[in-house]
């Protein structure tokens, strides 16, 4: 084990106005590692994610990727140091084909158009899309469109890939696809985070989890520990009761 971590975010604050979406927020995580990263809606971990990928500046703290210090940088610094991110809801090129959107993530170190195409054909068989390579982005359902996202966020060559609910709305087989997905990409080498609600994903998955309510690490350790800390459970029941009471 390396003892520098591989990321190191400490302190990490955003604001909207007056309102603190994350407060106070640190994670540390080592090479290798598959971190679930969990919580109730509007817990703040997408912001997180944005913080840590560099598509939004922290207003507090300090995150270290790498040994470089990356919290002012802009996303396309994040990416080049090896920071790659799903997003929560897919951004597709919609009138570009599959094979053309993952030629995109390519370019980020190819800088000739045949060997970014070789790389995202490459991706594209990783992420089990080689027969939608040449379909318009704008046709995909759910599924492809997650694995779309996987498989550009892959071609950037990252060595941390955030995945923001990548296999939220699959079906129970899509989600065991995904899964092993998730595991192969592990096998590349690649140290992961996963914001996921399924549960079973984030058991079958992480080595450890982290838990985010209202912008704050309120636990973290062995996922199966997590999960039935009360603490945890209040922060879910609290939210799906507030929800019983006032209905949106
Ligand atoms: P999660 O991903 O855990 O569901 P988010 O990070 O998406 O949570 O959101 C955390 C909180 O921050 C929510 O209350 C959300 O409404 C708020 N928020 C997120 N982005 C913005 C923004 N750009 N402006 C204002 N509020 C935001
Ligand atoms: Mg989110």
């Amino acid at each position: 084990m390396s003892p520098e971590p591989l990321l190191e975010a400490t302190g990490i604050g955003k604001a909207f106005g007056a309102f603190r979406a994350v407060d106070d927020a640190g994670l540390a995580v080592r090479e290798g590692e598959i971190v679930g990263l969990i919580g109730p809606n509007g817990a703040g971990k997408s912001t997180f994610f944005n913080c840590l990928a560099g598509d939004a500046q922290p207003t507090a703290g300090r995150i270290v990727f790498a040994g470089k210090d990356v919290t002012r940088a802009p996303a396309d610094a994040h990416a080049r140091a090896g920071i790659a991110r799903s997003f929560q809801v897919p951004v597709t090129f919609e009138d570009m084909t599959v094979l053309e959107n993952v030629m995109v993530g390519a370019f980020l170190r190819q800088s000739h158009r045949n060997d970014a195409r070789a790389r995202a054909r490459e991706m594209l068989e990783a992420t089990g899309l080689t027969r939608l390579a040449d379909t318009r982005a704008g046709s995909l359902g759910t599924p492809g469109r997650k694995r779309l996202e996987i498989a550009r966020a892959l071609a950037t060559e990252p060595r941390l890939l955030l995945l923001d609910e990548a296999l939220a709305g699959l079906t129970p087989t899509e989600v065991q696809e995904a899964i092993g997905l998730v595991r192969s990409i592990h096998a590349r080498g690649i140290t992961l985070i996963i914001v996921e609600h399924i549960m079973e994903v984030i058991l079958s998955l992480a080595e450890r989890a982290v838990v985010f309510n209202q912008g704050r690490v309120i636990a973290e350790g062995p996922p199966r520990a997590v999960v039935d800390d009360p603490a945890v459970i209040e922060a879910y029941l609290g939210r799906s009761m507030r929800r019983r009471t006032a209905p949106p």
